[in-house]
C-alpha cells in the first residue's frame, strides 16, 4: 500500500468509512478495488471530485453530483448486479456467493 498516491489514500479513507456505515462492503477482489481507488483518487485529483472513475469524465461533470462517490445509481446498479458498476461496492449477499 506503500505506493498509494495521496489522493488514493483519501479516496481510501472515504470508502471505508462508507462500507463501514453500511450496508454493502468491499468488492471481493482487491486488486479490481485498489484499481479503482487509484481512479477515484486521480479524478480528485484532477477535478477536484471523486467523479464515477467508470464513466467517461465529461459525462460525469455534465451530470455532477450523480456520478460522484457513491453515485445516486450504485443502488439499483447493486441489487440488480450484486456490485456497483465499478464494482468497488458490493451487497454483501453477492460476496457470499463468491466465498
Ligand atoms: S459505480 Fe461505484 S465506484 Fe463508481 S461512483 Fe458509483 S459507487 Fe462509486
Amino acid at each position: 500500500m506503500n505506493d498509494e498516491s495521496d489522493s488514493a489514500r483519501k479516496a481510501r479513507k472515504f470508502v471505508m468509512s462508507y462500507v463501514r456505515k453500511g450496508p454493502y462492503v468491499l468488492y471481493p477482489d482487491p486488486a479490481i478495488v485498489a484499481n479503482v481507488l487509484e481512479g477515484l483518487g486521480d479524478r480528485l485529483e484532477r477535478y477536484g471530485k471523486m467523479y464515477c472513475p467508470c464513466a467517461a469524465i465529461d459525462e460525469a461533470r455534465e451530470r455532477g453530483q450523480e456520478l460522484v462517490c457513491p453515485c445516486v445509481p450504485h443502488h439499483a446498479d447493486i441489487e440488480r448486479q450484486g456490485y456497483c458498476d465499478c464494482a468497488l461496492f458490493a451487497s454483501k449477499d453477492f460476496v457470499g456467493t463468491q466465498a
